[in-house]
């Protein structure tokens, strides 16, 4: 049996393409939604995913703002400017690029961002909604699985999912989403003894450790949906995940690739959540131009 390939592209193309229409409903209320990116360091790897972002942005008709700092900016100045797009009107949607350099406290950075405008979510507040099943911004990656695997007509109810890491902004909220949805979850990550044993048991598979080749054919259940949520580049260059594709390809039914798979799904719900934020935002009604002169008098009822 050789896996049907889940095309996180093509599925992105459909939401986008939906995306354009909101935005173009947006337009008709007077808003045009807006993303604001911080940007700290020189990490080449986090500079091609801020270039894709605006790029998908620019898209489908999100405007963005880009704030670069250099690695040794003092933190203050990064939350000055995290506290200003708070306040800005035109900003719907407010991410930094992480990993951060290690003079500004995570935590402190992120928790600086207003609770409306956290389309990461990864704020405490938006954490807790997710804990609480009362998301408002679900985070971006593990959005972007749960769509795919709708997409696919794939339920995950009642289902044995493994979720292989257990980081705050993968595995530990894609675990949460699984089990709104009643999948029996369980959550593996670099402490656990015999992953295998555990992996073994899912029906589906979500990857998320950032090690090439973690998961080879015999730890995958004959069957099982296996979604490659990590990105590794080898030393030849080359872009891998965390699956042994040419092997798992021939046990699972499902498979995403890398790149390819999850990758633009997360950039896609990123959109989403741009989106949702400025429609949250905007008036309820279409905007229609002042009326002017007689017509003015005649739409107030005046002579
Ligand atoms: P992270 O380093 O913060 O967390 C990795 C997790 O994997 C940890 O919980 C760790 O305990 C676990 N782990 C490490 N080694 C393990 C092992 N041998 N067995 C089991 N668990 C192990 O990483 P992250 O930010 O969660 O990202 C994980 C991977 O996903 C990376 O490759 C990253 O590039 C990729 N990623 C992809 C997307 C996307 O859009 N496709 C988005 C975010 C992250």
């Amino acid at each position: 049996m050789a896996a049907k390939i889940l095309d996180g592209k093509q599925v992105s193309a459909g939401i986008r393409a939906a995306c354009k229409q909101r935005v173009a409903d947006l337009a008709a209320r007077g808003v045009v939604p807006g993303l604001a990116v911080v940007l700290v360091g020189a990490d080449p790897a986090s500079a091609v995913y801020v270039r894709n972002k605006m790029r998908a942005c620019a898209d489908v008709g999100i405007r963005s703002f880009r704030f670069d700092f250099t690695d040794d900016v003092a933190a203050d100045r990064v939350i000055d400017t995290i506290e200003e797009l708070n306040r800005r009107p035109d900003v719907h949607g407010i991410l930094v690029q992480l990993p951060l350099p290690p003079q500004l406290a995570v935590t402190r950075v992120l928790r600086t961002i207003s609770a409306d405008k956290d389309v990461d979510g990864f704020h405490l507040y938006n954490v807790g909604g997710l804990v609480l099943g009362d998301t408002v911004f679900p985070p971006c990656t593990p959005y972007g699985v749960m769509k795919l695997l709708e997409h696919e007509g794939i339920s995950v109810e009642g289902k044995n999912v493994v979720v292989v890491g257990a980081s705050n902004i993968v595995g530990k909220p894609m675990a949460l989403m699984l089990m709104q949805r009643d999948a029996t979850v369980c959550i593996c990550h670099a402490k656990t003894r015999d992953l295998a044993q555990f992996t073994i048991l899912a029906e589906i598979l979500v990857v998320a450790a950032g090690i090439p080749n973690l998961i080879l054919p015999q730890m995958v259940r004959t069957g099982a949906v296996v979604i490659d949520v990590g990105i590794n580049r080898l030393p030849d260059g080359r872009l891998v995940g965390d699956v042994d594709f040419a092997g798992v390809r021939e046990k699972a039914s499902y498979l995403t690739p890398v790149p390819g798979g999850v990758g633009p799904m997360t950039v896609t719900m990123l959109l989403v959540n741009t989106i949702s934020s400025a429609e949250r935002s905007a008036p309820a009604h279409a905007v229609v131009a002042p009326a002017r002169g007689a017509a003015a008098i005649a739409a107030a009822g005046i002579g």
